[in-house]
């Protein structure tokens, strides 16, 4: 443990085993669920013709990603021979509708589920939890709803992905939103918030202290909601739908996972709950032969840090000196998600963290073997093939297995941003 920690300390790239993960079907039947994923998904349901109407955009009103499978280019794998054993797919929640990234599901999820919450205790909407009977929630995009809505607050602290849906639901609800963003958060982020009609409050500090604040704020005033990226179960429970919507998508390609055919998961992590949910979704959903493995930058590995050191989210990177500052502004966060941590503690399989410069060649790569443009926080996901492929886990993979890069964002961000990502990544 000492020698992972001291690597950390100095910025090197690490790739550790989790010793204490359970395989999902050792995982004992009294095992406590975190959160209830058929609920979630219904939820998701019941809010389908809602997201239709209001973004017509959305096929069937559900907010879903294309998977996509990919050539194993050398670019891509991070090994000199490029030798990915079995197939590669790219989850492109960067391609999430409404807000282009991975926050889509959890954030936008809690946001709707406290709509309808208000909207049943006022008596505007019908849902009885009992009998599964409830009115069309297309009617929540009403006039005289959205002013109803407007009666309440949102408010959330964000490195900018999670401001983005969260402003962009809450506004179209109705909500009178607030964004408390750290100061890495990028300025299109901002601006397009703004125009929104969300109100963005700048921090000089980290993303922790933008956190912080937003929450003070909040629980000063009893009509706001406050979106905790760190204590949160309702964005677990959006994020963890994914692991159905995945399964599902895999099958109608005759993809089937279980011991002889496994799946590597490759995710980036900020403070955990986006892949900690997934995590929890993919193992409830899959089980035998799938395993979760998060993407740190070397500047801010908080959850690497929480778990080889077994403190959790009583660490932050700051303890041991690191400084936090990274380009993948999705991942630039100094202490792990203490839910998250301890949820991880037996269901990750293992984490890995990447040097930022290494973020570019994967984004260049990626969009040249198949066009998919994703960011650079997203990009940290392939390095792990290089570990896995490189046999540094077991079970290894071999040509019946499929390795699942979890895009977690980029879509949103402007031409001008990409080509200049892309550009880097040609160099
Ligand atoms: C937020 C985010 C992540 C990580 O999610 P956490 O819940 O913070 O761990 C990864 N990639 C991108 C692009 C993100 O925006």
């Amino acid at each position: 443990m000492a020698d992972y920690i001291d690597r950390i300390a100095n910025y090197e790239e690490i790739f550790w085993v989790n010793p204490g993960c359970i395989p999902a079907e050792d995982e004992p039947e009294d095992t406590e669920k975190i959160v209830d994923i058929d609920d979630a998904e219904a939820r998701l349901l019941r809010f389908a013709p809602f997201i239709e109407r209001m973004f017509p955009e959305v096929k069937d009103g559900i907010i879903e990603s294309p998977l996509a499978e990919v050539t194993s280019a050398a670019g891509l794998t991070g090994l000199a021979d490029a030798d990915v054993s079995g197939r590669l797919f790219v989850k492109q929640d960067s391609h999430l509708p409404i807000s282009g990234s991975i926050k889509a599901r959890g954030g936008i999820y809690e946001v709707l589920k406290l709509a309808e919450k208000l909207a049943v205790e006022a008596g505007h909407l019908k849902w009885d939890p009992q009998t599964g009977e409830h009115d069309n929630y297309a009617k929540l995009g009403d006039p005289e709803m959205k002013e109803f809505f407007s009666r309440y607050k949102v408010a959330v602290g964000s490195t900018g992905n999670l401001g983005l849906s969260i402003g962009i639901i809450s506004a179209a609800i109705g909500f009178e939103v607030t964004v408390h963003m750290s100061a890495d958060a990028r300025q299109w982020k901002k601006d397009m918030l703004r125009s929104k009609g969300v109100t963005v409050v700048e921090y000089p500090d980290d993303y922790e202290a933008a956190v912080a604040q937003g929450r003070r704020e909040a629980e000063a005033d009893p009509a706001c909601h406050f979106v905790d990226d760190e204590n949160s179960l309702d964005l677990f429970a959006g994020y963890s739908v994914a692991g159905r919507r995945l399964k599902r998508q895999l099958s109608e390609l005759g993809v089937t996972v279980d011991k002889d055919h496994r799946m590597y998961v490759y995710l980036p992590c900020g403070v955990g709950g986006a892949p900690g949910g997934v995590t929890y979704g993919i193992r409830d959903e899959f089980g035998e032969g799938a395993y979760c493995f998060f993407a740190e930058p070397t500047h801010a590995p908080c959850m690497a840090l929480g778990l080889i050191s077994g403190k959790l989210s009583d660490i932050a990177v700051g303890d041991i000196g690191i400084d936090g500052k990274t380009e993948a502004d999705g991942l630039a966060v100094g202490r792990p998600s203490g839910l998250v941590a301890k949820a991880m503690q037996t269901r990750l399989a293992g984490c890995f963290t990447v040097e930022d410069e290494k973020l570019y060649p994967y984004l260049t790569a990626l969009k040249d073997a198949s066009g998919i443009f994703i960011e650079p926080s997203a990009c940290a996901a392939f390095e792990g093939l290089k570990y896995i492929c490189g046999g540094e886990f077991i079970p290894q993979p071999d040509e019946n297995s499929i390795h699942v890069i979890w895009a977690t964002g980029g879509n949103m961000v402007p031409e001008e941003e990409k080509t200049a990502y892309y550009e880097r990544g040609k160099k």
